[in-house]
């Protein structure tokens, strides 16, 4: 038999900081488009897994020095091979049992909503459908949102389902999103990734955490946004397996924009000069903007592929701008990750660039 123990005992020994599981009811609600119901209909359980990213992968880019660690190490490196590893092993524990283990890491599926914004269908003309292609080939990099995928069977939704991550992590019990649209952990504030394992063992879902709240609606995440890509006052409200999750209302496209370009003054790698030729206007066509859609950056992409053979360069500014933000308030004011450091990750000012 298949217990919550076991689960739990090989997904910390396997290297999670974190494991919890939901039951799939949870997922009532959901749009069918993002609902892991659709994926594997006879599974019972979703069991989710916390990866802590290490405070240090931040201190380059809080510094203002080495920008790379953290899309390669904690980005990257979680979701591509340290989460997938231990969902294998975890998942080779849980068939040696007699169940299924559908391991799902983070993330890859393109389905037939956006991944940015949860839209139905494609925003783009098939013409700038195919400039997207072009681009890819060329290899800049501009985010593919949506696939243009139908369902196999009658009944189906189309594939690659691609569910809501740090939704499905409150329904695993593992925390709440803060206002920041971030998911918070105790441990950990907004420092983590995550990845699941749908079963059809029928395990006990841990209760939803309702600890003292995480997120203290200091609004330091929407002060420090570079692109202004979070509202203070509309959010957004759902309900998961009862317990409402409400975050400030998030401009994904333009949060896209900024979190690999960074915006004018806070991306070291593009030169002044590029900045100030800025023909059209382009690449400041998201500065003080206050929504922005994919038409609109495929524009300042274009502008910026000009000066750059590949996408290394203006891509490296890896904002988390919010994410530093949220540290560091929660760090000093208490919430979460009380007492994990001995130093604080911030101490003076945060760096701007003057230009
Ligand atoms: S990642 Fe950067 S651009 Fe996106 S919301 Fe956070 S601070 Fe803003
Ligand atoms: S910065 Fe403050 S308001 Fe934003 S998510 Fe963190 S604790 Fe919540």
């Amino acid at each position: 038999m298949l217990t919550n123990e076991m689960v739990k005992e090989a997904a910390l020994a396997a290297g999670a900081d974190m494991c919890g599981i939901g039951s799939m009811d949870r997922f009532e609600g959901a749009p069918k488009e993002m609902d892991p119901r659709y994926i594997f209909p006879e599974a019972k359980s979703v069991i989710g897994m916390v990866f802590r990213i290490p405070r240090g992968v931040q201190r380059g880019i809080e510094e203002g020095t080495q920008f790379y660690q953290y899309p390669s190490m904690a980005y990257g490196g979680i979701n591509e091979i340290f989460a997938p590893a231990v969902l294998y092993q975890v998942g080779q524990m849980i068939e040696d049992n007699g169940y299924e283990a559908f391991i799902y890491r983070n993330t890859g599926a393109r389905g037939c909503v956006s991944d940015m914004d949860g839209s139905p269908g494609n925003t783009l003309s098939p013409e700038e459908q195919i400039e997207v292609m072009n681009q890819a080939k060329r290899k800049t990099n501009h985010h593919r949102s949506v696939q243009f995928t139908r369902a196999a069977r009658p009944g189906q939704i189309p594939p690659d389902l691609q569910f809501q991550f740090r939704l499905a992590a409150v329904a695993c019990g593992l925390g709440e999103i803060g206002w920041s649209k971030m998911f918070l952990t105790k441990d950990f504030g907004p420092m983590q990734r995550v990845a699941f394992i749908f079963t059809d063992a029928e395990l006990t879902a841990d209760p939803l955490y309702d600890g003292e709240p995480l997120c203290r609606r200091c609004m330091a995440c929407v002060r420090e946004c570079p692109g202004n890509c979070l509202s203070k006052t509309e959010s957004i409200r759902v309900n998961v397996g009862g317990k409402i999750c409400e975050w400030g209302k998030l401009d994904e496209w333009k949060c896209y924009a900024f979190y690999t370009h960074g915006g004018r003054k806070f991306n070291p790698f593009v030169p002044k000069e590029v900045w100030d030729k800025n023909e059209n206007g382009d690449l400041d066509l998201l500065e003080g903007k206050a929504t922005a859609n994919e038409k609109e950056i495929l524009k300042v992409y274009r502008a910026l592929e000009k000066y750059f053979p590949t996408w290394v360069g203006y891509n490296m500014a890896k904002c988390g701008g919010c994410i530093r933000a949220c540290v560091s308030m929660l760090e000093k004011k208490g919430g979460c990750m009380e007492g994990k450091f001995k130093e604080p990750l911030r101490k003076g000012k945060p760096w701007v660039m003057d230009r």
